[in-house]
């Protein structure tokens, strides 16, 4: 192999990236320089209503991650000890950390073995045995639009509906993805978003949103953000926390707004170049119809688990990344397993040990992208 062909791929390259972006994204971060607006400058509302616009929500929050975003939408309300949340076991520890820190206990719901989104089926038997249980209330549903395609809303809602449960949206992994024609953003109660730089909308350090369209519960996630502040910065109405976005990465984002539909549709083009080079080799991701994803990423299944580590091993040789998203289930985690009623969440435990994750940002160019599935191809 020549030195060309050996070239280490970047499984996210945010040099390439500001590169792409060009002399906009610095006129945006030195404007904030200049005005020194440091927390809560014009760009904090301009991205505010930017991220609102673009799924046609009525209302978006800016805050400091999406964590924090979760932990404000709980705030809201009031979830906290002997209280269930219902969440997916394969997501990222967010999902669960959120109500752990907040007193109440993550239930943990297995997923769908073809689109990894949590399994409504499941999440009924789970409600169901936690009244049959009788020593936590149901509260809420946590729907993970996980690797960025949509969870199954539909019947997310009804499930919330016949239930009386409070529904969330963690659209960390997903914003900029469709569910039949219409942007995600307004599917739950609240949705929240993660501007992580590894996100398809990151920016450039910690950031998060939240959307609705419940104009009460915007006022009282903005209160929440900021010290759960009443009309005036010395009233102080409820317990909140410093849960601010940052000004100069609304600025970051706000110039990669400009760019994100195209950055989507790149994305979406590699996606389909590993389809179309990988199918027959390894499972490619099954999509959730009606959907278009964000890709946040893209993850092949190996046949059996021992393939995996030389699969990885093979692909670092030939310079291509791949990352293992998540190696361990969190009813499984040591901070979590506690918490966990001992049943086995059987998909969830197959995907962590035969799951593989491989690069797809926007920056990748054909040329990689074919390295890439020469060398999944062996
Ligand atoms: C990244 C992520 C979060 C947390 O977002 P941060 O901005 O890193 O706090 C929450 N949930 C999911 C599913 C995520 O992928």
């Amino acid at each position: 192999m020549n030195e060309k062909t050996e070239r280490p791929i970047a499984f996210l390259d945010l040099a390439a990236q500001q590169k792409r972006l060009g002399p906009a994204l610095r006129e945006r971060v030195d404007a904030v320089f200049a005005h020194c607006r440091f927390v809560m400058g014009p760009e904090v509302t301009e991205l505010e209503q930017r991220l609102a616009d673009w799924c046609g929500a009525k209302d978006c929050v800016g805050v400091s991650s999406g964590t924090d975003a979760l932990q404000i939408v709980m705030m809201a309300e009031n979830i906290g000890r002997g209280d269930a949340v219902f969440l997916p076991a394969f997501t990222y520890t967010a999902t669960a950390e959120v109500p752990l820190v907040l007193g109440a206990t993550p239930v943990f719901v297995d997923v769908d073995p073809n689109t990894f989104q949590i399994d409504p089926d499941h999440l009924r038997a789970r409600i169901r045995a936690v009244r049959e249980a009788g020593k936590l209330t149901p509260r809420a549903i946590v729907g993970v639009d996980l690797f960025g395609q949509p969870a199954p809303w539909e019947q997310l809602r009804q499930i919330a509906q016949e239930e009386d449960l409070f529904l969330l949206a963690d659209c960390a992994q997903a914003f900029g993805a469709d569910l039949n024609g219409k942007p995600l953003g307004r599917e739950a109660t609240a949705t929240t978003l993660s501007f992580f730089p590894s996100k398809p909308l990151g920016g450039y350090g910690d950031g998060g949103a939240i959307l609705t369209d419940d104009p009460e519960r915007a006022d009282l996630y903005r209160s929440l953000r900021t010290h759960g502040e009443g009309k005036t910065r010395y009233e102080v109405l409820r317990t909140g926390m410093n849960g601010r976005l940052d000004t100069i990465q609304a600025a970051v984002l706000l110039a990669k707004l400009d760019g994100f539909k195209q950055e989507l549709a790149r994305r979406d083009e590699i996606a389909r170049a590993y389809d179309a080079g990988l199918a027959d080799v390894v499972q490619v991701p099954a999509r959730v119809p009606n959907s278009a994803s964000a890709w946040a990423i893209y993850a092949i299944l190996v046949k059996d688990p021992a393939e995996r580590e030389p699969l990885q091993a093979r692909l670092k040789e030939r310079g291509v990344p791949s990352a293992i998203y998540y190696p361990l289930p969190l009813h499984k985690q040591p901070a979590y397993r506690d918490h966990h009623d001992g049943s086995s969440l059987p998909v969830s435990e197959d995907l962590a040990t035969r799951i593989l994750a491989l690069p797809i940002h926007p920056e990748l160019t054909d040329e990689e992208v074919s390295r890439i599935i020469a060398a999944v191809r062996g």
